[in-house]
């Protein structure tokens, strides 16, 4: 199988660092046109820049805009009207006591994590209904279906994409549109190793000690016992988005590393 997206458009959102921007340079290297997003107009220059340089012959343009408000999501559509490919990859994560998580940052995780997608999602997928050919695929998380205890807030707006993505793939029936979700497990990205560096600070270790503790501790159960790295990710993503994904859909697809212990 050969994936080739030449003649789409494929908008990223929050594709400046981690899983989007591996989502992205798979996208370009399958030949699609893609629309960088991130919320900083000097992190989206600089991402247009090394997608660029990384993939040869990419069209790749960007767009600075805050996809957690109706306001920056409508100048994102503003300046793409029309995409084939929408990938709802902007999260954000904290670990937080339960009992320490104040009103606001459940709102705050569900606009970034939930809204963007759905704002976007309405905008974007009638003209893909209308052409009968489009892809949305939300980034979730094993998360969704695993709920952290760590961080619930996280979990709830994890099981929510996967709940807005079944409903929209509801209403592709009959065409060759589709809506999935993807599950990746842990993984190597910019926020993670943030994450991973300030914990192997504190407990005086290397980098490579606390990202292996934290998996053998937290995530006792990956069958992988590593964190995956983002291009593994991007790998599930660009093939959910291909035109060969033809009869993927509404399914919230895993690649956790066999974390999630159940069989389907
Ligand atoms: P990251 O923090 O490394 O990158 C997130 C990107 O989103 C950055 O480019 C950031 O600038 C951008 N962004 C954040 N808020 C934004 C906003 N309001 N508007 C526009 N852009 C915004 O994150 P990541 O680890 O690559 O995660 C990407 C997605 O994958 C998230 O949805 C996350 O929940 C999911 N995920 C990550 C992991 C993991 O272990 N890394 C595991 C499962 C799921």
């Amino acid at each position: 199988m050969k994936i080739d997206l030449s003649g789409t458009t494929a908008l990223v959102t929050g594709s400046t660092s981690g899983i989007g921007h591996a989502i992205a340079k798979g996208l370009a290297t399958a030949g699609a046109k893609v629309i960088v997003n991130g919320r900083k107009q000097l992190k989206v220059d600089e991402a247009v820049a090394a997608l660029r340089a990384a993939v040869k012959g990419a069209v790749i343009e960007g767009v600075a805009a805050d996809v957690s408000t109706a306001k920056g999501c409508a100048s994102l559509v503003d300046a793409v009207p029309d995409v084939d490919i929408l990938i709802n990859n902007t999260g954000i994560f904290e670990p937080r006591d339960f009992f320490d998580i104040p009103d606001a940052d459940w709102q705050r995780f569900f606009d970034v994590n939930v809204m963007s997608g759905v704002r976007l999602a309405r905008a974007y997928m009638p003209a893909m209904l209308k052409r009968n050919w489009g892809r949305i695929v939300f980034i979730a998380s094993e998360s969704a279906i695993m709920i952290p205890k760590e961080m619930i807030h996280y979990g709830m707006t994890k099981t929510a994409q996967l709940s807005v993505s079944r409903g929209l793939a509801e209403l592709t029936r009959g065409t060759a549109v589709t809506v999935n979700a993807v599950m990746p497990g842990p993984t190597m990205s910019e926020g993670v190793e943030t994450f991973v560096k300030d914990l192997a600070r504190k407990n005086g270790q290397s980098v490579e000690t606390a990202a292996a503790n934290f998996i053998k501790e937290h995530r006792p159960s990956s069958l992988i016992q590593r964190f995956a790295k983002v291009d593994e990710i991007a790998n599930m993503v660009v093939y959910v988005a291909s035109r060969e994904a033809s009869v993927t859909n509404g399914a919230a697809l895993r690649a956790e590393g066999g974390l999630v212990p159940t069989i389907a």
